[in-house]
């Protein structure tokens, strides 16, 4: 083995179990854009839908289409894909059931060219802009939107399935920006409901607001993070607190250990010297597998029974430590990060090391790093 991420996806099925313990009656819809966060789309989704998930969430059409492709059916799961592109796979997305974001007229008369296209009614979730200030209709084009997408709907052509919008500072709890929001979005929501929409699903809350706000619930909340066993507030809390555990562990073996004299560079740029004679071990990983150029000389790891540190320059392919007295074997393991129960760092000690946030950290480990699943049956009740 050089490298691979394990995947436990018994921790991903014990997660959506805690988030659906803590949304009562809304569902959970499962999010996994960007290949489940580095985690795996396909895997992912089926342990997430077996422990009670409802909903797949992406940001792209083209990863809702791959989770049909795989054969997650309509009456599996209903899936929405939010990223509005310009001449993207519509009259597919229409063909495949799936449900679209609308954000504005314009992307409504394109839903409806793609329902003439296919011969069949669409389904649609109108974005809110209700703070974010990213995609979403704003207030002052609200009504005219909703009134569009009601008309079509009496025509037969869509169902507005959903109406939605997204935080902004939900991991900031107390932010003023929280209330405001959900104030605008009831507001959305009335307006929607006089014009005579009666949707399937109102949903606003994202991990953070999953976790530390149940007023946002409604009738799905939409997690990302948290099912991965992350803490997306870790300012407030570890996963433990919440009763997540991290789901990917990044390891990889060693591909050299030799003994080297003091004064030695180690890495491009010899940003790092040795202090006296040493064992240098070689991590085959590097920036080409999502390990952040920005670790060098600060990301941890785990590597015989130690917690141990970059030296030097991360390059494209792998990385130096210094084992200082330590023996050690071609082979042996470096641990990246994994749940922490071991002594390992977690992706939140890497994303404090390199100045980013967890979510950046799993979700950027590259496709050349394999993949390997734990305990992909499903299980039932505790953690497998
Ligand atoms: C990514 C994303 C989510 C999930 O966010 P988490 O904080 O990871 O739970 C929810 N909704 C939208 C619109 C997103 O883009």
């Amino acid at each position: 083995m050089r490298a691979e991420a394990v995947i436990d996806l018994a921790a991903l099925r014990g997660n959506v179990r805690a988030l659906r313990a803590r949304t009562g009656s809304a569902g959970v819809m499962s999010v996994v854009k960007a290949d489940a966060y580095g985690h795996g789309a396909v895997p992912c989704a089926l342990a997430a839908l077996d422990a009670g998930a409802t909903w797949l969430g992406t940001a792209t059409p083209e990863e809702a289409l791959a989770l049909r492709a795989a054969g997650i059916t309509p009456d599996r799961a209903r899936v929405l894909c939010w990223l509005w592109t310009p001449a993207g796979p519509w009259a597919q997305a229409v063909a495949a059931d799936l449900d679209i974001s609308v954000s504005g007229e314009w992307a409504l008369r394109h839903v409806l060219d793609a329902v003439r296209a296919t011969g069949r009614p669409a389904r649609i979730h109108l974005k809110a802009d209700t703070g974010l200030g990213r995609n979403g209709a704003q207030p002052h084009d609200w009504p005219d939107l909703v009134a569009a997408a009601r008309a079509a709907e009496a025509e037969g052509l869509l169902t507005v399935a959903g109406l939605w919008s997204h935080f902004a500072c939900a991991d900031e709890p107390g932010h003023p920006a929280n209330a405001a929001q959900l104030t605008a979005f009831r507001q959305a929501l009335v307006v929607a409901e006089a014009a005579g929409l009666r949707p399937e699903v109102r949903h606003l809350a994202n991990s953070p607001a999953t976790l530390l706000m149940p007023e946002t619930h409604f009738d799905l909340v939409r997690a990302g993070l948290a099912q991965y066993g992350l803490s997306p507030v870790p300012e407030v809390g570890g996963p433990e607190e919440f009763g997540l555990r991290p789901v990917m562990t990044l390891q990889a073996g060693l591909a050299q250990v030799k003994r080297v004299p003091g004064g030695h560079g180690v890495s491009y740029g010899h940003s790092y010297v040795t202090q006296g004679e040493t064992t240098l071990a070689l991590v085959p990983m590097g920036y080409a597998d999502g390990i952040p150029r920005h670790a060098s000389g600060r990301g941890p790891l785990w590597l015989g029974g130690k917690w141990r540190t970059v030296a030097g320059r991360v390059a494209m392919d792998q990385f130096v430590v210094d084992l200082g007295g330590d023996p050690a074997e071609v082979g042996d393991l470096a641990v990246l990060f994994g749940p922490g129960d071991r002594g390992e760092p977690t992706a939140e000690d890497w994303a404090r090391a390199t100045g980013t946030i967890s979510y950046e950290i799993v979700t950027r480990i590259g496709a050349r790093v394999p993949r390997r699943y734990l305990n992909a049956g499903p299980d039932h009740g505790g953690r497998g």
